[in-house]
């Protein structure tokens, strides 16, 4: 009899694994606990203003390898929107000045050499900043390997690792900040084109992933909630889901895609990173103006970004956690303020809704990096995923990918390694 692989999980760690494991013919099921796949990537109607929105505006760059093959695998790559080349349009609040950082494709970083596409403001020396930040010591926060000041950090650094760690920078972790640095700046403008769904998070990787689980025969149970694992010496033996149980055949495995704080829940023990930081989102019900780039960065307020989509405009701010007790009207009339005051619309506030993911991600500071687990576990049929586990990865889209997909892998090596035997 075919074995089945139990995913638990349907956030973007459990549909990338689910995805690679049912591409090879094996019988997968995904268990959800909410009604909804995506967990923290995803839409939904909104009553305040009319309208589907996302949980929160992402972003993904053209260098996230592993995010862009799984659209491609799911049919999705022309649902992503952005410029063709890697340019990022910047307005300063404090100054009124803007600028746009225009990359060039290539890995040698020539638009540090020309005033007209660097940060303003800015003079070559100041990027040897980035160089140290590309392999820093062990161990380290940001502030312990570059000055956290002056025009590079504050119109550059600050946005781009704030984003990225969703953190304020000098307390993330260098290692992660690296990371990302490796990713995007050092490997040329090619791999930092922006890329926005512009018909929602859901309708882009969460819809056609679940249509093609489907086509591949993979089963998907919302509303299905996994309670407590039933341990064996080396191996799970049971699932239980409170109405009921799974008992595990004996090549049967279990990938654990859950976040952090609801894995430990379930396995006694587990060390999981226990600190986390928020995002904040604010959403106006109303048509971008003319010329509106599809993401526009902010300095010197309380917006960082404003995404543009069609008939609204949508606010990122990163590590909002000094924002989430600030009653809502008052949070909203703040950031519209703002919005109004960059783009010239009128300063009534539009329809708006405040969406305030408090666990957005881990806080990435080197202890809790320290604190996320491989995917393997003491059992040999239990792998775990998820943003928070050792991707190497801050907490994004790109490093759920690569988990699931390392989930997966590992799930099918075993199973070969073991029809070897
Ligand atoms: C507001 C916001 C903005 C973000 N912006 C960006 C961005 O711009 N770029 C970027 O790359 N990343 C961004 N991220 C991060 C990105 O969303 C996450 O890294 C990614 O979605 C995590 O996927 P995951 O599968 O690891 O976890 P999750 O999405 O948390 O999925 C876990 C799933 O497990 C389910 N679950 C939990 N317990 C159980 C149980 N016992 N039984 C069954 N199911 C269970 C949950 O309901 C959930 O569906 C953002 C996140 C937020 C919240």
């Amino acid at each position: 009899m075919a074995r089945t692989v139990h995913i638990i999980g349907a956030g973007l760690a459990g549909l990338a694994a689910a995805l690679k494991l049912s591409a090879r013919g094996e019988d997968v099921v995904v268990h959800e606990a909410t009604a909804f796949a995506g967990g923290r990537c995803r839409s939904y109607h909104d009553a305040a203003v009319g309208m589907v929105i996302d949980n929160g505006n992402h972003l993904l760059l053209s260098g996230n390898h592993a995010a862009l093959d799984f659209l491609r695998y799911i049919g999705a790559s022309d649902r992503l929107i952005g410029p063709r080349t890697a340019e990022f349009p910047f307005t300063d609040l404090a100054s009124g000045e803007s600028w746009t950082l225009r990359f060039n494709n290539g890995r040698l970083p020539l638009w540090i050499f020309d005033p007209g596409r660097r940060v303003p403001g800015t003079r070559v020396l100041d990027y040897l900043m980035l160089a140290r930040l590309i392999r820093p010591p062990p161990g380290r926060t940001v502030g312990e390997v570059i000055g956290c000041d002056g025009p590079l950090y504050w119109r550059l650094v600050e946005p781009l690792l704030l984003a990225a760690l969703n953190i304020d920078p000098p307390h993330g972790s260098a290692k992660l900040a690296a990371a990302v640095i490796r990713e995007t700046l050092a490997a040329g403008g090619r791999a930092c084109r922006s890329l926005i769904a512009r018909d929602g998070l859901s309708a882009t990787l969460i819809e056609p992933a679940l249509a093609r689980l489907q086509q591949r025969g993979a089963q998907v149970r919302l509303e299905h909630q996994l309670r407590a694992i039933r341990f064996g010496t080396r191996r799970v033996d049971a699932l239980d889901f409170g109405g009921d149980t799974i008992v595990l055949a004996a090549d049967d495995a279990v990938i654990l895609a859950v976040p952090p704080y609801a894995a430990s829940a379930l396995i006694r023990g587990l060390e999981v990173p226990t600190e986390f930081r928020a995002i904040v989102n604010a959403h106006f019900r109303i048509a971008p103006p003319a010329g509106q780039p599809p993401i526009l960065g902010v300095i010197n307020g309380t917006v960082e970004w404003i995404f543009a989509f069609p008939g609204r405009l949508a606010v990122t701010i990163s590590a909002g956690d000094r924002l989430v007790d600030t009653p809502r009207e008052e949070l909203a009339k703040t950031i519209w303020a703002e919005v109004a005051s960059v783009t010239g619309l009128p300063a009534d506030l539009p329809p708006w809704q405040i969406v305030r993911e408090r666990r957005a991600t881990f806080a990435a500071t080197p202890a809790q990096d320290l604190k996320r687990p491989g995917a393997e576990t003491a059992w040999r049929n239990l792998v775990l995923a998820g943003d928070w586990t050792k991707t190497g990865l801050p907490a994004t889209i790109e490093g759920a990918i690569r988990s699931g997909n390392r989930a997966g892998e590992l799930v099918a090596h075993r199973q070969k390694q073991k029809n070897h035997e």
